[in-house]
């Protein structure tokens, strides 16, 4: 071995030792915290020899979490809510890819940007194309509006979609690196009127969560027009006090002056307190949009807060921009935002086309859903067990499950289970109504055993007749069985 290579090769192996060391803390830590609940594949592992050259971390990347069963609940109520929203609104449905070419963000979202200078999860594939993973929704909407030449479809254009993006962050409580999003777009269409109704489905949305309490914070930053002298001013006004600045707020005076006035520095925000506000130096236009939005808000009675160091974190807004926040005790959140983005479409190389849209970030949602205890939306539960005993009895299970399932009779069972006490035990912690038990004698004279779990009582019923009778037991016991599929 050359000197060089052994090297490296110690080097290796002290890497592996330390990811080992650091892997056995971490499932012994996954095995307490998980233990009631799930049984984890690293508490199998740890008993065999672990060769090094083969360890897997058993953990999610950094920033990237699993949804595991026991969070679906809040999912299924953020699905639920915004399946209804998008159809009650007139929306549409688009799924783009997770991956686009890297300069679309870059075009679109703009350089100076943190997310394009700092947070983007690009690189270069086996056919050397430059791409990113998606860091938001309305570039890849607005490539899709014009590959599809969607500017001859009837207007405005509505579109609606949800799915995981991407940003490389730092890590921390309610802020990941891969999260989900719901985006809602309107495009073609330059009347405020849209922005307040967009608004107001950011609103319906979250109530249909069960979040009442949140904040709308609104604010207008002109046109390219009027944002040109606004930017001067504002430029010459932290150029005065440049000193006042931190670091970063520094080079932002150079590549990017606005987000200045929402840096979550001390002396930054003191200093941008006193800044010229663009709403005071807004053009004609720009003004009466913002007039009539807040016209409009009024009449809906969404109450908001004008916020003049809202400017979001991305180049192609223009005129409106808004997000909404919790308003609860402790850390407040962002839970999303949007705003008009009128030249985006034109800036990638479409017909000028006004637009506007919003984001949610779902996995805030989930977290505000469970600090303020949300009532979730109770799933259908099987009332219905079905038991069986020996391989005649299994065999036929398996066709009145499926039987029963075509009938609408959600049903329960544990068809591994051999003993017919430790299916009844499941049964019992189920609490099902009626438990269906099947046994030799049963499997061949083609009946079931109904068993009435409250009252105890029990009968022998064909199987033709089995259906109906469920169906009437269950309507006794004031209990709905689920639609039959058609
Ligand atoms: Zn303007
Ligand atoms: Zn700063």
């Amino acid at each position: 071995m050359t000197k060089a290579k052994a090297k490296a090769s110690a080097k290796k192996i002290k890497k592996e030792k330390k990811i080992s060391k650091k892997k056995s803390r971490k499932t012994k830590m996954a095995k307490d915290n998980n233990r009631k609940t799930f049984p984890t594949s690293a508490s199998v592992d740890e008993k065999k020899e672990i060769k090094t050259e083969d360890l897997i971390l058993m953990q999610s990347p950094r920033g990237m979490h699993d949804i595991l069963p026991g969070d679906q609940p809040y999912w299924n109520q953020i699905r639920r809510s915004l399946n209804h929203a998008f159809l009650e609104y007139g929306f549409q449905r688009i799924d783009t890819p997770i991956l686009e070419y890297s300069n679309l963000f870059v075009r679109s979202i703009g350089k100076g940007t943190d997310i394009i200078d700092k947070e983007m999860y690009t690189f270069v594939t086996k056919g050397r194309d430059d791409v990113a993973l998606r860091p938001e929704f309305t570039a890849s909407i607005a490539r899709a509006y014009i590959q599809h030449g969607m500017n001859i479809l009837h207007k405005p254009v509505k579109l609606f979609s949800t799915g995981a993006v991407y940003r490389y962050d730092r890590p921390q409580e309610g802020r990941y690196r891969e999260h989900r999003q719901a985006n809602f777009d309107i495009l073609g269409e330059q009347d405020p009127i849209l922005d307040a109704q967009l608004i107001q489905l950011a609103g319906r949305v979250l109530r249909g969560l069960g979040i009442k309490n949140v904040q709308f914070q609104i604010n207008s930053i002109g046109c390219p027009e009027c944002r040109k002298e606004y930017l001067e001013l504002l430029v010459s006004y932290f150029e005065s006090k440049r000193n006042k600045l931190c670091h970063n707020c520094k080079k932002r005076l150079e590549t990017n002056p606005l987000r200045i006035l929402d840096c979550k520095e001390d002396k930054c925000m003191q200093v941008s307190a006193g800044a010229p506000q663009s709403i005071d130096h807004l053009c004609d236009e720009c003004r009466v949009h913002f007039k009539h939005l807040l016209e409009y808000l009024d009449e809906l009675e969404v109450s908001y807060v004008i916020n003049s160091r809202l400017v979001r974190g991305l180049n192609y807004y223009t005129k409106t921009v808004f997000e909404i926040w919790s308003t609860g005790e402790g850390k407040k959140y962002s839970l999303g935002g949007g705003g008009r983005y009128d030249k985006l479409i034109e800036t990638l190389g479409g017909e000028s086309t006004p637009a506007i849209g919003f984001a949610l970030g779902l996995d805030r949602l989930v977290m505000e859903m469970k600090r303020t205890k949300v009532k979730l939306y109770k799933e259908t539960k099987p009332r219905i067990f079905l038991a069986q005993l020996g391989e005649l009895a299994k065999k036929k299970s398996l066709k009145l499950f499926s039987d029963l399932e075509r009938s609408g009779i959600l049903t329960a069972e544990s068809f591994g289970r051999g003993s017919l006490r430790s299916q009844l035990r499941t049964a019992n912690r189920l609490g099902v109504d009626i438990a269906l038990i099947i046994g030799q004698k049963e499997a061949l004279d083609e009946t079931v055993i109904v068993k009435n779990m409250s009252s105890g009582t029990q009968e022998t019923v064909s199987r033709e007749k089995l259906v109906a009778l469920i169906k009437k037991i269950l309507k006794n016991n004031n209990v709905v069985s689920v639609k039959p599929k058609k």
